[in-house]
């Protein structure tokens, strides 16, 4: 007789149950501008919206006495200097850690500081995705076969310093004049015609900006004439709002009920409705956010996570697998986390490929398969997003990656470069060379073809 030994599993480590402690309670009273604020105040979305930071001076004065002056000073110049507007959010300045700012991964995505900035990749430029080159009619980027995305609002709840589309979103600064999108319902019916010529299209992206920023009426109006076209099976409305104002879910009922209903209609019709967000760091989740996604759940509207692997925000493995396993817990599901865009101003922001590749390593096994998000690289050039892992070949000490795209622009190489600072001495010396750095990425391009045959390399 054979006896089967079962062996204890031992008791999970306390630690392990770090993703289940949101922070509660009126933590946003310990900012001085906004100490005599009460919950119904806070929660109220427009008040959210009019007590915004968008300068350096209303910054100042909603945080006087918890940041030094010299922090302050910096992010003056930091306003100066960056090629996105800036905008806060109360409930994210009020996550935000004065007592370090440095360090901070809420402060580091909206708030620049001119002594943390980087020079620019060599190889950068601002709009790095080409969307322009593959947006048939103002206000659509049709990349792939059958989706496309669909950009009816160029304004945001909030500015991430990060932002891939920083050539068209938020106001001109002194930095950047910014491309003209389609804004209004009626420049939008020609987004709609081209959308119904392409029987192709069953998948619709309704990005920006935001469409926390699109009125209800609009909400409804592109969901239900998207609905209308028959070949449309799908549409992911895609907000970064539930990340940096959650209250607006509980507090902007007209809003909610505009989306519930495009949800529901899509149902009847046999279509897929969802919202897409873009939560970076596991403190963006607090019990208010656990609420507002609890009302979502309730009214069956998925949700799904599009993260970016920021530099001190989220690019260390523990980090990562805090954030993947808290947004389980609030009943979204973690999609993708993206390499950092190549846009300019933000190469303190940017990592290389390798961490990708080991954070993934660590975060994957810790939840469900459906909760463990595709690490991607949206390939500059417009190649789409490729899996990390999936480059044809990666010069490591060089910082230089290159991917192919078969089903999405056959036949050709795209490079994603590491930011510059995280190579060795010797590496960064050689970047400095112009000639020897066009040696280098021509090698890179041409072991990548090597590898596939069938990639020819312009
Ligand atoms: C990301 C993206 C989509 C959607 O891609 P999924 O991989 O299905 O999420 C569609 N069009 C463009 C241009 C995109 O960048
Ligand atoms: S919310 Fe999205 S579109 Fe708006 S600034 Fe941030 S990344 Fe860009």
């Amino acid at each position: 007789m054979i006896e089967v030994v079962h062996k204890q599993k031992p008791p999970a480590a306390p630690k392990t149950f770090a993703y289940r402690d949101l922070l509660a309670g009126e933590f946003w009273r310990r900012i001085p501008a906004y100490a005599n604020v009460d919950e119904a105040t806070f929660l109220d979305h427009l008040w959210q919206q009019r007590n915004s930071v968008k300068t350096p001076e209303e910054l100042l004065a909603t945080v006087r006495d918890l940041a030094s002056p010299e922090f302050i000073a910096d992010a003056e110049l930091g306003f100066a200097r960056a090629p996105m507007a800036v905008r806060v959010s109360p409930y994210a300045i009020a996550l935000v850690d004065w007592s370090d700012p440095y360090r901070d991964p809420i402060r580091r995505q909206f708030i620049p500081v001119a002594s943390a900035l980087l020079p620019d990749h060599p190889r950068l430029t601002l709009d790095s995705l080409h969307e322009q080159a593959d947006s048939p009619v103002p206000g659509i980027v049709h990349r792939y076969v059958d989706k496309a995305l669909f950009l009816p609002v160029n304004v945001c709840p909030v500015y991430c310093r990060f932002c891939t589309r920083s050539y068209a979103i938020g106001p001109d600064t002194e930095n950047v004049d910014k491309v003209e999108l389609a804004k209004t319902p009626k420049q939008w019916q020609d987004v709609f015609a081209y959308i119904e010529s392409r029987p192709e299209l069953e998948d619709i992206v309704i990005s920006g900006g935001d469409a926390y920023q699109l009125p209800p009426k609009n909400i409804e109006l592109i969901g239900n004439t998207l609905l209308d076209i028959p070949h449309v099976r799908r549409m992911r409305f895609a907000s970064k709002g539930p990340a940096i104002m959650p209250m607006k879910l509980l507090t902007d009922t007209a809003w909610v009920d505009a989306l519930t209903r495009v949800v529901e209609r899509g149902r009847t019709m046999g279509k897929d409705v969802m919202l897409h967000t873009h939560f970076n760091a596991p403190e963006e989740i607090t019990e208010i956010t656990q609420r507002a996604l609890r009302l979502l759940f309730e009214r069956g509207i998925l949700v799904r996570n599009q993260s970016v692997l920021i530099r001190g925000v989220n690019d260390e493995p523990e980090r990562m697998q805090l954030l993947v396993k808290r947004l389980g817990y609030v009943n979204v599901h973690a999609y993708y986390v993206y390499m950092h865009d190549m846009v300019k101003g933000v190469e303190d922001l940017r990592t290389t490929i390798q961490t990708a590749v080991d954070v993934e390593k660590f975060v994957r096994g810790s939840t469900a398969g459906f909760n463990t998000p595709t690490f991607v690289c949206d390939a500059p050039g417009g190649g789409g997003k490729r899996d990390v892992h999936s480059f044809e070949y990666y010069d490591r000490e060089n910082g230089i990656a290159v991917y192919a795209a078969p089903s999405v622009k056959p036949g050709r190489a795209f490079t994603y470069f590491d930011p510059i600072d995280r190579l060795s001495p010797a590496a960064q010396v050689r970047w400095k060379d112009e000639t020897i750095a066009n040696e280098m990425v021509h090698e890179a391009l041409r072991r990548a073809g090597a590898r596939d045959e069938s990639l020819v390399i312009a």
